[in-house]
């Protein structure tokens, strides 16, 4: 029988994104030979890689490769000493991955955000405000609002002073399908959402909160309930167990994600999936870590490959459907995390079951734990 094939573009792209996107690589190949399927695995340059290679932060070939696969694996693009000598649009972030989001209609990103109890110690809050442990799934709309509105431009007026102009838009339909996201994975979590707006200032908050409430009359057994921004940004850190899902537009969801990514200590641990849309059986997605290029550790063997890891399990659960794999991954991550190895961003002197170990080692401990 043929075994299940998958195709993976792999595009580690710059500073640390190599070196974490090697162990996910790692990984994946032995979870490919336990579970019993196939990745066919293509490397292409992106970011500053792209443009070294060929000129451009999202070359002509790796688009075709993101094309002709079933998902793409991304590390991370941008160097700041290097950025600012070439236009904006041009710049790595722009010109690769927001034009990926565009290209493959990325509408949806989760973030999982997790406190393991060894990691106590790595978050900002006091062991009080902790309770139980921090377990939340911030749901981001990702190509609408004030990112991509139109005119999004700055013009210089009669007087000579400079104006900037962004514009916020949603329509029904682009709130309905990122609510029906959240909704849908509540389900399989505490069945609570908690959508964030500013319905007290903004049309856009309004038609949020609207359409948010019509599509949760879906889902019966999911709570919801709506909370203004301002508040949610005081919330996660007065009491931040009180959330399951947090459903937001793209650009709430973006400063609240970094907020949550705090709580858990290290940019280092936090996986993400940015989804399109289902066709058939097939989600196209886009896996890379909550954190950047990271050049202050970069080529050092110091960056932890957990978010990149724990991406790639995203990416066998929600593209591929393999969950036993996924589970896998997660569970051997858990047990090297309770055996006590840290990378130096979640290691604390204090802790005598902890080790300091590098990205490499801790690569090889993740697929160690999975193969035995
Ligand atoms: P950053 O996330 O790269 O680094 C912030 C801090 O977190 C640094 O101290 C870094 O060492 C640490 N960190 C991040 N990932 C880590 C990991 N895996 N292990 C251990 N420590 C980790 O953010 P920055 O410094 O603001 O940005 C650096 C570059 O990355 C910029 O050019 C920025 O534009 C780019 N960036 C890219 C993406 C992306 O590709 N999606 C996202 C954010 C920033």
């Amino acid at each position: 029988m043929r075994k299940r094939t998958y195709k993976i573009a792999a595009l580690a792209g710059d500073g640390i994104g190599p070196e974490v996107v090697r162990e996910a690589l790692k990984v994946l190949s032995t979870v490919e030979d336990k579970f019993g399927f196939h990745l066919e695995v293509n490397e292409a340059p992106v970011g500053w890689s792209g443009i070294d290679e060929t000129g451009k932060a999202l070359p002509d070939n790796t688009l075709e490769l993101c094309r002709a696969s079933d998902s793409i694996l991304f590390g991370s693009v941008g160097l700041p000493d290097r950025d600012a000598s070439i236009p904006k649009e041009e710049r790595p972030e722009r010109a690769a991955l927001l034009a990926l989001r565009k290209e493959f209609g990325l509408f949806a990103n989760l973030r999982p955000v997790r406190l393991p109890s060894e990691l106590a110690h790595a978050c900002p809050l006091k062991a009080e405000r902790q309770g139980d442990g921090i377990d939340m799934l911030v749901v981001r709309e990702l190509t609408g609002g004030m990112y991509f509105g139109q005119p999004k431009t700055t013009e210089t007026l009669d007087n000579g002073e400079n104006r900037a102009i962004d514009t916020m838009i949603y329509s029904t339909s682009e709130i309905e399908r990122i609510a029906h996201v959240a909704f849908q994975s509540a389900q399989l979590r505490r069945k609570h959402v908690m959508s964030i707006d500013k319905a007290n200032v903004l049309e856009n908050g309004v038609l949020w909160r609207d359409v948010v409430t019509q599509v949760a009359s879906g889902y019966p057994e999911v709570t919801l309930e709506h909370m203004f921004v301002d508040n949610a940004a005081m919330q996660f850190l007065l009491k931040p167990t009180q959330f399951d899902v947090v459903l937001c537009e793209n650009m709430f969801g973006d400063i609240l994600s970094d907020e949550a990514a705090a709580l858990a200590g290290s940019l280092g641990m936090l996986p993400s999936a940015s989804l399109g849309v289902t066709s058939g059986e097939k989600t196209f997605g886009f896996y890379e870590p909550a954190g950047g290029t990271a050049p202050d550790i970069a080529g050092k063997n110091l960056a932890n490959p957990i978010a990149q890891i724990l991406s790639a399990a995203m990416m066998l659960r929600h593209s591929f459907g393999e969950n036993d794999a996924a589970a896998a991954i997660d569970n051997a991550v858990g047990a090297v995390i309770a055996q006590g190895l840290r990378t130096g961003d979640i290691f604390n002197s204090q802790d005598a079951n902890a080790r300091q170990v590098g990205t490499t080692e801790m690569g090889d401990a993740i697929s160690e734990a999975i193969s035995t």
